[in-house]
């Protein structure tokens, strides 16, 4: 398959190919792995703490917009045991001068432990740690969204908020290039692409379903992945998780993506608009409800929630993403940015009610605003926020 591909001179020969000349090395590569990976520790394990860097979530005009969703940090930490909770888990702390988050003469950021997940990459007893940032007076950063969202959910626990996103992507070459692309010229129009199948239509399911496998043996909430609508564009969905779990799981669901990327040789795109023109832009839908929506009577609910909606749509819009207008058109599946409107079933709406939530009165919304490149802490909180009724 390999072989036909890089006959036909697609975009995706490149790392392609080079798996099958290199075969013999990859074996090579994982005995390897394999030898070192054998090693008895004593029962130490390696702790990878994870961080968001500045460009994470950077101030524009008193507002934090995320520059760089892919701005995420880490390093090892060895352990002399497996630890139970966080609370088992020291601070630690890094260099904040090279994450554009500290000046160099005060640089030292603070990392506090906030979850646990299993490490895909080193398996065993191995762990990743997601962190958030603090100066060392024990301020939270500008940067830090995780705290101002942990905020409000820890106040609001009796709504038990459910969120679920939809994470789109593109993948690339290294060249930049996304997969299956001609050189020159343009894939056939969009179509036969979403949910498809066959080699001259998908391109990267490989990368896809390597990590949805990942990401559940992490012990992220992973719950289902599809081709999308542009070649080579993919999405899975996050969720239903509760409060701020869901940045949580989405932010450790992309440093897996973005360390497999490594591994594969392909590149992960989260721009919400990487190929300009009639070609599907990348989003962040994000599914809502709280325990009155899903009661009976909670679409009542919903519709009220709307209102606050539609007059938040401006303050919304800040937050849902960089180069968004790029992306909210008014065309390809999408409401114009200009405008705040909700609607059953209609996926030409800012918000699509699904129609059994109208159907059984009670149920969820989908705000479809939101694009990929968001930081899920920001749009999780202002949600939550303008659901208060
Ligand atoms: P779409 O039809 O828009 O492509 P998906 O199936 O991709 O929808 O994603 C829907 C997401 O909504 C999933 O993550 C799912 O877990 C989540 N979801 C389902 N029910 C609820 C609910 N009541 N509240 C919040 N999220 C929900
Ligand atoms: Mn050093
Ligand atoms: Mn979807
Ligand atoms: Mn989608
Ligand atoms: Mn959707």
């Amino acid at each position: 398959r390999g072989a036909a591909r890089a006959g036909a001179g697609r975009a995706a020969a490149a790392p392609l190919s080079m798996k099958v000349e290199n075969i013999g090395r990859e074996l090579y590569d994982q005995k390897l792995k394999d030898k070192y990976e054998k090693l008895d520790l004593g029962g130490q394990i390696f702790a990878e703490y994870v961080w968001l860097g500045g460009r994470a979530a950077q101030m524009v005009d008193g507002v934090p917009v995320c520059m760089d969703p892919l701005d995420i940090r880490s390093k090892t930490k060895v352990l002399s045991s497996a630890p139970k909770s966080v609370a088992d888990l020291p601070l630690w702390n890094y260099d904040g001068s090279s994450t554009e988050q500290a000046p160099g003469t005060d640089s030292e950021v603070m990392l506090k432990p906030q979850a646990i997940f299993k490490d895909p990459f080193r398996g065993g007893n191995n762990i990743l740690v997601l962190c958030d940032t603090y100066t060392p007076a024990g301020t939270p950063l500008p940067s830090n969204m995780r705290y101002p969202a942990a905020q409000i959910f820890d106040k609001h626990k009796d709504l038990v908020p459910w969120f679920g996103i939809e994470q789109e992507y593109t993948l690339l070459g290294l060249d930049g290039h996304p997969l299956g692309w001609p050189k020159q010229g343009y894939p056939a129009p969009q179509g036969p692409y979403y949910c498809g199948n066959g080699a001259t239509r998908i391109y990267g399911r490989e990368l896809a379903e390597a990590h949805a496998a990942a990401c559940l043996y992490a012990g992220i909430k992973l719950s289902g992945v599809n081709a999308e609508v542009m070649m080579s564009q993919w999405e899975y969905q996050v969720g239903p998780c509760e409060g701020i779990e869901s940045g949580d799981h989405i932010w450790m669901s992309r440093y897996i993506m973005s360390r497999m990327s490594e591994e594969y040789g392909i590149k992960v795109s989260l721009d919400v608009k990487p190929m300009p023109g009639e070609w599907n832009g990348a989003g962040c839908h994000t599914n809502f409800s709280t325990k009155p929506m899903r009661e009976e009577g909670g679409y009542e609910i919903i519709k009220k929630v709307m209102e606050n909606f539609a007059k938040k749509h401006e303050e919304h819009i800040k937050v849902y993403g960089f180069d968004n207008d790029k992306r909210l058109t008014g065309a390809c599946e999408t409401a114009p940015i200009t405008k705040f409107s909700w609607g059953v079933a209609n996926r030409g709406a800012s918000v699509r009610i699904p129609r059994t939530t109208e159907a059984e009165n009670k149920g969820y919304f989908e705000d479809r605003r939101p694009g990929s490149n968001i930081c899920p802490y920001a749009v999780t909180l202002k949600i939550m926020e303008t659901s208060l009724v």
